[in-house]
């Protein structure tokens, strides 16, 4: 028997803005516990929340780059259950009348390109962090994270593979961080996601039983979870056995699924419309406006890389997938540079030593002006390759123009034509048997000649003018 996977997403993401979805706290990282905390997000009783309009309108862009059906009316709730990090006894999300529905997000694996849909995104705050183990026999809880904004986005169950859920999550990343409404990291834990998976016989209508996955951070580890999840449960039907419903957490060092609780012990959440806030209506005014502002986004970039610039696949995707990088990629041939050499330079050179850093490419000290001189002056033949990426390095060490480098380190083109013609007499000189073949017309030699000249030079030398220098020299 063939089994296919059954695989939907449901993804937190923490919202960027300065302050807290219900309060003025701030909702910077790394605080002293509790030292962003206030009677509202703390759950003293008698106080009432705010909505923080900024929260509002990111979950709108994010709708908006997923394609979803933006609700002019929706609702908070209470969801009701009890925690130590939960101070109210109930967290305030949306649950009937979320604020976008029916979206989708294509991703494209292996050349083919799937469609995933969205089922719904909506609000909610987040609880708050218990601190076990820090002393013995004690537990804490730091609530600077109580109230903080979240998204929680829901697939429709269209992900087949462990690869395209990974994909699935790393487009998504992308685009929230184009937007600028999460930072997706999902380390430190502001791109969360819990997977849900099942599997069938291949061919089969109805979708089998679910387990819920959660306590997945890493990109690495969605793939992971599920590729693990996928195994259990055929070899759990393959041995007469079936699935059950249950909640099952990832062991990232083991690599394994291990239940957490079962149907039977799931919450009752009680959900019901939160008393302490208005229904929320947005205008239509505002939606158009937030659409006006929304900028091009990964997929279109990559598209429009392809079309207009004819890079292939594999270069537009590096490219798009950051917005900083494509940013700067746009702006080196804003330049003036020819776009494939930019997309080389910038994919083997600038990313690697970015990386080797780890540092975003906005914050490099070479500029985007400065690489694009440089590739115009390599295409004309002023400068040349070898050369120019050791140049390159030392730009980027510096951020000085490569002009400066080439005078400081004595690495201008030899360009006059007395100094060069000794130095081809020599290399002809003492290589008669291949002048004599290549006056044969065996004129690929023409390679190793330039090749010796260039070693002799240390690559300095202008390689039109040794061309022409050669030809003269063998008469043809
Ligand atoms: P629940 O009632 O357990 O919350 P939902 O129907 O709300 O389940 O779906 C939650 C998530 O699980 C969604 O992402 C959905 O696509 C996914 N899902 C639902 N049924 C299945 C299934 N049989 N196999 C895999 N994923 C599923
Ligand atoms: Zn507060
Ligand atoms: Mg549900």
């Amino acid at each position: 028997m063939r089994y296919e996977a059954v695989i939907g997403l449901e993804i937190h993401a923490q919202m960027l803005t300065d302050s807290k979805i219900f309060c003025g706290c701030s909702t910077k990282f790394g605080a002293e516990p509790n030292s962003q905390t206030c009677p509202v997000c703390t759950g003293m009783p008698g106080v009432l929340p705010v909505l923080n309009k900024r929260v509002v309108e990111y979950a709108i862009k994010a709708g908006l780059a997923l394609d979803c059906d933006i609700s002019r009316h929706s609702r908070f709730a209470r969801k009701n259950y009890f925690y130590p990090d939960l101070p109210k006894g109930y967290q305030i999300s949306q649950y009937e009348l979320p604020i976008c529905e029916n979206g989708h997000i294509d991703i494209v694996t292996e050349g083919k390109s799937r469609k995933v849909g969205i089922t719904r995104i909506h609000m909610e705050e987040d609880a708050g962090k218990n601190l076990h183990g820090s002393e013995k026999g004690y537990s804490y809880v730091d609530l600077n994270r109580t109230g903080v904004p979240l998204i929680e986005i829901v697939t429709e169950p269209d992900i087949r593979t462990p690869a395209e859920a990974a994909v699935f999550m790393r487009t998504l990343r992308s685009i929230v961080r184009y937007l600028g409404v999460c930072d997706g990291n999902m380390e430190q834990g502001s791109l969360r996601c819990d997977a849900n998976v099942s599997v069938r016989p291949e061919g089969a209508d109805e979708l089998g039983t679910k387990a819920e996955i959660k306590n997945i951070n890493s990109f690495r580890f969605v793939e992971k979870a599920v590729e693990y999840e996928i195994k259990r449960q055929i070899s759990v039907i393959e041995d007469g056995g079936s699935v059950v419903q249950e909640t099952r957490l990832f062991d990232s060092e083991k690599g394994t699924t291990h239940s957490m609780r079962s149907k039977e012990e799931a919450h009752d959440y009680r959900y019901f419309p939160d008393p302490d806030l208005v229904p929320l209506e947005v205008s239509e005014d505002w939606i158009a406006e937030i659409r006006r502002a929304m900028p091009e986004l990964p997929g279109q970039k990559k598209d429009r890389f392809m079309r207009e610039i004819g890079l292939p696949e594999h270069d537009a995707d590096i490219l798009s997938e950051e917005r900083d990088v494509a940013e700067w990629f746009e702006h080196v041939i804003k330049e003036g540079a020819d776009a494939k050499s930019a997309a080389n330079w910038m994919i083997n050179e600038l990313l690697r030593l970015v990386g080797d850093e780890g540092i975003q490419v906005s914050e490099s000290k070479v500029k985007p002006d400065q690489l694009a001189r440089m590739l115009v002056l390599i295409d004309d033949g002023t400068i040349i390759g070898k050369i120019a990426k050791k140049v390159f390095s030392k730009m980027y060490e510096t951020g000085m123009e490569h002009g400066k480098i080439v005078e400081e380190e004595g690495l201008e083109q030899i360009s006059d034509s007395s100094e060069l013609e000794g130095i081809v007499d020599k290399v002809l000189g003492s290589n008669p048997d291949e002048v004599e073949r290549f006056k044969g017309g065996d004129h690929k030699l023409m390679g190793f000649f330039v090749g010796h000249i260039m070693k002799e030079t240390k690559g300095k030398a202008n390689p039109k003018l040794v061309n022409e220098l050669i030809r003269k020299k063998m008469g043809s």
